[in-house]
This record gives C-alpha cells, structure tokens and sequence, in this order.
C-alpha cells in the first residue's frame, strides 16, 4: 500500500487523555481514533492488525472443530427475559426500544441467542456435541471505559458456544478450546498465564482466564513460582483458621425455607424484619466452617467474598447492626478486619445465621433458636484471609507471587444455566428428553489487539511482532523527489509484492526525519530503506525491535526479509 494514498493520520503529541502506552500508542501511531467514550474507529492500520488476530483465531478455532457463523447484536428482549438475565444483567446491558416500543438489547454476549438457535434447531443427540462461533461485535455500557481498547462500550469478541450430552464431553471440548487459546496467544507473541477464574454470576464450575502479564492489567493473577498453580486473586483465598463449635445444635426449630434465600425472603418466611436479621453468615467450604464478615461499602470485597463462595447474593450489614445481633464486639470476629460487615447468602451456605436463625447443614432448611454464643465460638473464625504474596501456594509447591494481568479470554463450562432455563433439551438414544450441556469461550479480539501493543512497545513507538504487524515491510524512500531513489523503491515495491510480502511504501514526498519517526511508531517489523546508494542497488534493512541494521543488495533483499521475519 503506498502510504501517499492510506489514511494513517499520525500524531506527534501524546493525546492528553490516554493513560496507557498502548492508547497513547494506537492514536499516536494512527490505529484508532475515539469517537465516544469507550467508542472506536479501527482507522486502516488498526484493521488490517485485527485482521491478522482474526485470521490467528479462525485458525485455531477451525482446528479445534468449531464452526462460524453470525449472530446479530440486536437481540430482542424475550430471550433475556427467558434466561433472567434481562432482570439480572444490569446497567451494563444496553437497552433500547424500537418504534413498536418493543425491547431489545445490544448483545453483551450471545448465550441466549445461541441457546434459542440450537433449542429451536437441533433435536437429537445424533447432532451434538456441536460447537459454534462468531466473531462479532459487543456491546456493554461499562462503568468506567478506559485503556482504549482495553475496556470499550462497542467491542470486538470471538465468543464460542458448545453443546453437549454429557460432562465428558463438555470437558473434552473444553479442553481444545484452553489449547486453541493457548495456541493463539502464543502465536500472538504473548507472555500470558491461564489462570483460574471467578465462576461468578452465569454459575457453573471450572472456568479459566487467560491473562496477558502486564502492569496496567486490571486483574490480579496470585500464582505459584514452582508450579503451574496461578488463579485470578478473587479465586485464590487462604482460610488459615476454621473451627466450629463441637457442640450440637440444641434446642432448634428446623424450618423449611426451599431453595436458596436472601435475607428478604428468609425473613419473610420466619415474619421477622429484614433490618433483625443478623447480616452475616457462616459457610461451608470444604468441610471447613467460615464466617463472612466484609464491609458492605467496599465494593471489591463483596464482590470477592460473592465470588469466593460462589453466591448469587450479597447483602449488607452495618457493624452496629451485625455488633447487635451477635452480640459481641465486633471487632472482635474480624476474618478480614471487622469494623465491616456483609451479609453473603450462598448457594452452598450451610449454616446462615439469621436473627437467631441458623442454616441447617442441609440445602433448603434453617433453624431457629440459634445462639451465636452457645452454638459455635465466633472467636475462631477470626482469621479468613485473602492469599498474600509469600504464602505457601495452595497446591503445596513453591510460593505464591503476584503480577497483573489483562483479561484477553475466557473459557467457561455452562453446565445447564441457560439451557435449564431456556427449555434447549434433544432426545437420547432412548428417546427421552434431555437438557443440553453447554460451555461458553470468549476472547476481546479488539483488547488483545491493544493487549498486544501493551507488551511490544518501547519509546519510539510500537513493536508489531511479525504474526500480527499491520504489514511485513516498511519501505522508505529517502527522498522521492530522486528519480533515482523513486525508481528503486517502485520498482521494490512490486518484487516485494509479488513475492508476497506485505508491503508499506512509503512515498510521501516528506522529509526523512518525519518518514523514520512515522515508521518507528507505526512499528512494522521490517524497515528497507532506499537512500544515497539507491545508484548501486543497495538498501538499509532494519529491524524494528532490535535496531539491527545492515547495507544489502536488492539481489538478497528477499531472502534477507524472509529471514529476518
Ligand atoms: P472484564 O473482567 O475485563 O470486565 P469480563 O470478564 O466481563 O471482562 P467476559 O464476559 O469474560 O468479560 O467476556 C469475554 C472477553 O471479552 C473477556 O475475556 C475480555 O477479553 C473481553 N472483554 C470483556 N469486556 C470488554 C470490554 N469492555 N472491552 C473490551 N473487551 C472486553
Ligand atoms: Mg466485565
Ligand atoms: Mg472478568
Ligand atoms: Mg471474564
């Protein structure tokens, strides 16, 4: 492409708002311009590197037996409505109505419009498992957009969907597709770690994230410096001491309170106010009993505590209130220092305690009558902790160390969350009915492409690797008011082409030091300059990341490019 007739709208200052080298980078260097916050134009350059991550993702997806197609990002209503999450989502789902004042949403991702297409299409074992992908555009009104492309309200995905009929073979799939993502971030060039993940809202078990090392990552990656133990920081708690009253539960009324319970709804149940419930609760994990306690007005740490004990529900209590109900200082319960206080109402909470109401170690049942004092020792509970760098790692090799990540996919197993809820049933080879098992792959396409720029950057501008630079080759010509020059570089420009390279030419009758420091930032692997010995058919190859340079006849041109690449 001659760079005389693109459109790389470069920048020489460093754009007042852009935080983040791979921000300031990408507009700098004439990759994407805003247009609203978190709203992005992919200028030429910025696409043709999509382009390229795209083509990577395709490839590895195809391979691991996933089939594309796509899906619209206007999604009515009535679906979200049939898995909840039209009610669940929040502010983050974009709404809208059209002229009918008929809802829709702006897919924030597709579970339910690909649950309803394969509920409605596929009705026999005989046709799963099957998996199906699209790369497709996103919306989600974030809170805070920022980084770019690192966290937009319009973005690109790849999000997989697969279907099952049996555990095994959600596994089996799940497994390709953690390799098909390590196999793409690794052709990417990047230095990422698959970490486990927060299994959070949609539910649903293992789950893993892929995370790109960097230090403006959002997400905290605790992992093991002896072994292959890493797990976003929400997920990897240390429970140091745990012990329940050896006593009996005495003198309790067992009341059934079905499924699971917010405070609300127990309360209701048992005709006490919400406000005389004790906001807190003891859960089990692992055989180990734990008591909750996290100040309400940090949202981190709710969502931490939600996410560690996989609740759907978080509540909160303030410390008088929780001082008042236990009956005790509170100062003195503190698993995570305790002037705080929440209320986490679990899926898997075995004992709640709730106004003298207790939940039973049995799903469905509470009772009544229950004496924080008297039925368990709330003093040793006292010290659930969050794991710290320089604790021993939870799998017992080495020792736990910290660094941040960026979030570039995500891969999830589903279980029967969306097709319990959404009626995606096929029948068995006996002719019963039975509910789909799904997972769910996603990865930001357009993050990773600014993920990517994050790791190969350095002062001048960015560091392309070869596997997803806008072009192989930058090529220069010094001067192109000389004839002599002109002609080379023209005549290079198509040999290069044709022996298919991707080229960039850049003819722009401007002077050297602008064309060098335009090339620079733009990053392309190779640089050819043709210059002053233009007359005897040499030219400069340079290389971008390492600065080596050498002086080499148009005759090895190629083969010097193709080794270099
Ligand atoms: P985050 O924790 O960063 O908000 P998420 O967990 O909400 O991401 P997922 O629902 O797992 O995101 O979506 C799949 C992938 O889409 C993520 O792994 C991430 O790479 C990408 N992604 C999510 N939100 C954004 C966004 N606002 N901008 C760009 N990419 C995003
Ligand atoms: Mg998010
Ligand atoms: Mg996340
Ligand atoms: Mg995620």
């Amino acid at each position: 492409m001659r760079q005389s007739q693109s459109f790389i709208p470069t920048l020489r200052e460093v754009p007042a708002d852009a935080e983040v080298k791979s921000h300031q980078l990408l507009l700098r260097a004439g990759f994407i311009r805003q247009s609203a916050s978190g709203v992005y134009t992919f200028l030429p350059l910025g696409q043709r590197v999509l382009q390229k991550v795209e083509a990577i993702i395709r490839e590895e997806m195809n391979r691991a037996g996933a089939i594309e197609l796509l899906m619209p990002a206007l999604q009515p209503a009535e679906l979200w409505q049939q898995s909840g999450r039209w009610y669940s989502y929040g502010p983050e789902l974009m709404r809208l109505k059209d002229r009918h004042e008929r809802d829709f949403a702006l897919g924030p991702t597709h579970e339910e419009m690909i649950t309803a297409l394969v509920r409605d299409e596929v009705k026999t074992y005989k046709r799963l498992p099957l998996t199906l992908y699209q790369i497709q555009v996103k919306f989600r009104d974030e809170k805070r957009p920022r980084f770019g492309l690192l966290r937009g309200r319009e973005f690109i995905m790849k999000d997989a969907y697969s279907f099952h009929t049996s555990q095994e073979s959600l596994d089996e799939t799940y497994n390709k597709m953690y390799e098909a993502y390590s196999n793409i971030f690794r052709r990417c060039g990047l230095n990422f770690r698959a970490v486990i993940a927060d299994s959070g809202a949609i539910g649903g078990k293992d789950t893993h994230e892929f995370m790109v090392l960097s230090d403006i990552g959002e997400d905290t990656i605790a992992y093991s410096d002896a072994s292959d133990y890493a797990a976003n920081i929400e997920m990897a708690p240390v429970i140091t001491t745990y012990e329940k009253s050896d006593e009996p539960l005495r003198d309790l009324e067992k009341v059934h309170t079905p499924g699971q319970k917010t405070i609300e709804e127990v309360a209701s149940y048992l005709q006490v106010t919400p406000e005389k419930c004790i906001k807190s609760l003891l859960f089990k994990v692992d055989d180990r009993y734990v008591l909750v306690l996290v100040r309400g007005d940090h949202e981190a740490n709710d969502v931490k505590v939600k996410n560690l004990f996989d609740a759907s529900v978080v509540e909160l209590a303030t410390p008088e209130e929780t001082k008042q109900v236990m009956n005790c200082e509170v100062g003195s319960l503190g698993p995570i220092g305790v002037s705080e206080s929440v209320v986490v109402v679990a899926d898997h909470a075995v004992k709640a305690i709730v106004n003298g109401v207790c939940g039973a170690n049995e799903a469905g049942y509470h009772y009544v009558g229950v004496n924080p004092e008297r039925d368990f020792t709330v003093s040793q509970y006292a010290d659930l902790r969050f794991i710290q760098e320089g604790d021993p790692s939870p799998d017992g090799k080495g020792t736990i160390r910290f660094a941040r990540g960026i979030e570039v996919g995500h891969v999830f197993k589903l279980g029967t969350r969306y097709s319990e809820a959404m009626n995606a049933v096929y029948l068995d080879e006996y002719g019963r009915s039975q509910t789909m098992i799904m997972g769910c792959y996603g990865i930001g396409v357009s993050r990773l492409v600014a993920a990517i720029a994050e790791q190969f950057a350095d002062e001048n501008g960015l560091v392309w690797p070869a596997a997803v630079a806008p072009f192989d080759v930058h090529l220069i010509s010094v001067n192109a008011k000389n004839e002599e020059q002109r002609q080379l570089a023209d005549e290079w420009y198509e040999k290069l082409g044709q022996a298919g390279l991707e080229v960039l030419y850049d003819d722009r009758p401007e002077r050297a030091g602008v064309k060098f420091a335009d090339s620079d930032l733009i990053g392309i692997p190779i640089r050819v300059t043709v210059g002053k010995r233009a007359s005897e058919g040499i030219v400069e190859v340079k290389v971008r990341q390492t600065g080596e340079a050498m002086e080499v006849s148009v005759n090895e041109l190629i083969d010097t490019i193709r080794r270099l690449l």
